[in-house]
């Protein structure tokens, strides 16, 4: 069994190495990281967080936040494919049937297979909890039918975690299931490439499922189970991989901001901008910004490892943290790094586009803000 400094160590190395040589193609091409997420399954990272006894290192969200900071540091979108595959990973384990450890635990941590999420719909936008696309018993199975929207790794993963609703008229309101739905099935289309501001390289991809059909085999859980998965694996999973991606993205543009400051001196004086007071300051004071965000998003993900008491305000305060911690601090470096870093396009550029989607990313930040005030209050988070 691998411990979580050699897993850890991994990943740093891998993020030093192709993840920061491909990094720079894959946002200006828009192209999935295809060469660092194979990397990751050739390096055995990809069973991450699936059960040892299928095979995989048995790790929690601990890991999983840092694996995912080493990766953000280079390449967010290299950094949110793989997240989004641990996530994935981490809802078929929840409740996975012998034959779901054999068709997709197994692989994952074989490093053959690659998960990923299918939950977001243009209808429901940021409550991407209360799904459209319905599930209809059929005789030996099911048939799925409706649309996804910004489906990570979308066309290129081999399997979707779907959230769907009963389509029986007398079923329960809100009898949402999750299904697993494989990216070839007969019915699904997917549409076309994913041409965001940043996190260029996701295939943030949409989804098209018409009849497609599915054996009872591919029911995650019970009917039933689509809230117990998003509010017990989706969300705590979802949150510490985007926390480490986002923290990672911060540290990254500090580094650049520092070395900028070291690097630059003027031709008329041959002062330093090391030198100068006010630059000074701010630097340390982003630096106590990404740190203080460390801390959170480490002490959330140890305490929700734990089961502790504050795991949901801790978990939902770290991704709302991290996103307001991301954003300032790229943009703060940018200001620091002057005209040079905005004329060039170079990674700062890129940074601050990848950036901006951690604010609605959902659990959005203003959703996050909410629900660890509702958990503080002792209130259910879907109140009305
Ligand atoms: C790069 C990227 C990758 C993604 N990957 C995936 C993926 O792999 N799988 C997946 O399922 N989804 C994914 N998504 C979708 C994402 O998680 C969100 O669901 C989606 O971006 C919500 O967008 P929307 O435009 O519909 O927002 P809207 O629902 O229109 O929301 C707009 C804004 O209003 C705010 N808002 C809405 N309701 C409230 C409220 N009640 N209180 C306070 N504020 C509120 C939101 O927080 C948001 O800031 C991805 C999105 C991006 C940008």
């Amino acid at each position: 069994m691998r411990d979580l400094a050699s897993i850890v160590a991994t990943a740093r190395e891998l993020a030093a190495g192709p993840v920061r040589a491909n990094a720079e193609r894959t946002d200006a091409l828009a192209r999935w990281p295809e060469e660092n997420l194979r990397a990751l399954q050739a390096a055995g990272l990809a069973g991450l967080v699936v059960p040892a006894a299928h095979g995989g290192l048995g790790q929690g969200l601990v890991a999983l936040a840092q694996v995912c900071e080493a990766l953000g540091r280079e390449c967010a979108s290299t950094a949110l494919s793989f997240g989004m595959h641990c996530v994935g990973a981490a809802v078929i384990a929840s409740k996975a049937t012998p034959h779901q450890a054999r068709a997709y635990l197994e692989p994952i941590a074989a490093g053959t297979h690659l998960t990923t999420l299918a939950l977001s719909e243009p209808g429901s936008g940021a409550h991407f909890y209360y799904p459209s696309v319905r599930l209809a018993a059929v005789d030996g199975g099911y048939r799925v039918s409706g649309a996804k929207t910004l489906v990570t790794s979308g066309a290129r993963a081999d399997s979707y975690v779907v959230s769907t609703v009963a389509a029986a008229p007398d079923a329960p309101p809100g009898h949402f299931s999750c299904v697993l739905v494989a990216r070839d099935a007969p019915g699904v289309t997917w549409g076309p490439p994913w041409a965001g501001l940043g996190m260029r390289g996701n295939s943030s991809t949409s989804m098209e499922l018409r009849d497609v059909a599915l054996s009872t085999d591919e029911l995650l859980g019970a009917e039933g189970d689509q809230i117990w998965f998003v509010f017990e694996v989706v969300a705590p999973y979802f949150l510490m991989a985007m926390s480490g991606t986002y923290l990672g993205l911060a540290s990254a543009a500090l580094d650049l901001a520092r070395a900028h400051l070291e690097r630059r001196t003027y031709q008329h004086s041959g002062a330093s901008l090391a030198e100068v007071s006010v630059l000074q300051h701010r630097l340390g004071t982003l630096w106590a910004h990404v740190e203080r965000t460390r801390r959170l998003v480490y002490w959330a993900a140890a305490e929700a490892d734990a089961r502790g008491p504050a795991a949901l305000p801790a978990l939902c305060s770290a991704k709302a943290e991290v996103a307001g911690c991301a954003v300032d601090v790229v943009n703060d470096a940018m200001t620091l790094c002057g005209g040079i870093a905005y004329r060039d396009d170079g990674p700062l550029a890129r940074l601050l586009r990848d950036a901006r989607a951690a604010h609605v990313m959902a659990p959005t930040t203003d959703l996050l803000r909410t629900w660890a005030g509702r958990a503080l209050l002792g209130q259910p988070l879907l109140a009305p």
